[in-house]
């Protein structure tokens, strides 16, 4: 059993300690939701100023040109390469995730005949967006749980959509395996990295993924809804078609030529003009997160969890771990399971503790390793078992609450 000396000996010999003073986290707040927003880096309240009154401000238009706006999706989404393992060229941050999705979904299912298929039980804007591409060009569509995912890649499925960890209960998927049995069919994968850019190593490469789409707001720190992030390997770029043929994704949009013609690369899939503040914005997040070195925070979100899982099950026992004991199975959050999660996460926030709930009954925490300590998780398991012991979260006051959870 880990004590609490341990703990905090943890924290004083950890070397990402660092990091937890360059966000602006609230007093008295232990933040366990960036896994569904990122808090706010200190440099990015600085760079907003800057941008806005600075290159808006005062270089107006000419800073599409001299600040580097007109580069920021192609410059941010190299960067997200580099958390990916990708090339600097075969990523670029554009729209939300389902926009970007449904420009994958529709490029690739235009490569072959084929039924597209979306998992059942994932985080459904997937499901929505890749039935809604199957009614468009008259294609079945299928839905396959986590269960039967390999056997659901059948050769007559043209497209899947694969999220490579599970929203709800952190369940990762092994991408090699199933890209690697998709792709003997004829089948390519979109994989969603939304939660896992910035949560669990990525080597795209490796693993033979030719297609992924990702969340910027999440891990990576991007801020409330900022832009997401598309990847096709080099040598599909050619061949896929956008959806929306927008002047951003053409060869030469200041030639405002008559006919559309695509951009090589990556810059075909922007659609109309970038949005330069939300992209700076997740840039300065992706900054920081490129500064900490990745297997100290694979290694140390692997350990956050553990010691979560230790002390909730020692401590809670009523609530159900959901999440994977092993490490390589899992995302960066913890699942728990009780079937009144939702009064009891909002028990929790009224205690400082932020987690959210997740229907039908899973109260989430993330664990993100770049800005907590051990004693955080610690802390945090003893402000759940006060809630459990004392029933606080039968409290009339958490009966309700906002349409956000
Ligand atoms: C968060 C998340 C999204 C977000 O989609 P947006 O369109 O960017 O709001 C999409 N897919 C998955 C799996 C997610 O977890």
């Amino acid at each position: 059993m880990t004590s609490l000396d341990q703990v905090r000996a943890w924290d004083a010999a950890d070397p990402l300690r660092g990091f937890r003073a360059r966000f602006a986290l609230p007093e008295g707040v232990i933040y366990l939701d960036g896994n569904s927003l990122g808090p706010l880096p200190r440099a990015t309240a600085a760079r907003m100023r800057d941008v806005v009154e600075r290159e808006w401000g005062e270089g107006l238009i000419r800073s599409w040109n001299d600040a580097g706006w007109v580069e920021a999706p192609a410059r941010v989404g190299a960067k997200i390469a580099r958390l990916i393992g990708a090339d600097a060229d075969e990523v670029i941050a554009a729209d939300a995730t389902s926009v970007c999705l449904f420009k994958l979904v529709m490029a690739a299912a235009a490569l072959r005949d084929g039924a597209i298929l979306a998992e059942r039980d994932n985080f459904p804007t997937d499901a929505y967006v890749a039935e809604r591409a199957a009614n468009l060009l008259g294609r079945p569509f299928r839905t396959a749980g986590a269960d039967g995912l390999a056997g659901a890649l059948a050769p007559d499925v043209a497209v899947a959509v694969l999220t490579h960890v599970d929203y709800r209960t952190a369940a990762r998927l092994d991408m090699g395996l199933l890209t690697g049995r998709a792709a003997a069919g004829g089948t390519r994968v979109v994989w969603d990295l939304s939660h896992s850019v910035g949560a669990v190593p990525l080597d795209l490469h490796r693993d033979g993924v030719e297609l992924a789409v990702g969340c910027g707001y999440k891990y990576l720190n991007g801020g409330p809804g900022a832009p997401a992030f598309l990847y096709v390997a080099r040598d599909l770029q050619r061949r896929m078609v956008p959806p929306i043929a927008g002047w951003f994704g053409h060869a030469r949009p200041f030639d405002f030529a008559g006919r559309y013609e695509p951009a090589d690369g990556m810059a075909r899939f922007l659609s109309g003009t970038p949005p330069i503040l939300g992209l700076l914005a997740l840039e300065t997040g992706v900054d920081l997160m490129l500064e900490a070195d990745p297997a100290r925070l694979w290694d140390k979100a692997a350990r956050l969890h553990d010691l979560f899982a230790e002390r909730a099950a020692a401590r809670c026992p009523e609530l159900a771990i959901r999440s994977q004991r092993d490490p390589a199975r899992r995302g960066s959050h913890i699942a728990l399971g009780h079937p009144h999660a939702l009064a009891i996460v909002r028990a929790l926030i009224g205690r400082g503790v932020i987690g959210d709930f997740r229907t039908p009954d899973i109260a989430r925490f993330g664990l993100t390793p770049l800005y907590l300590g051990y004693e955080d998780v610690w802390r945090a398991v003893e402000i759940i078992a006060d809630v459990m012991a004392t029933r606080a979260w039968r409290d009339p006051r958490h009966r309700s609450g906002g349409t956000v959870t």
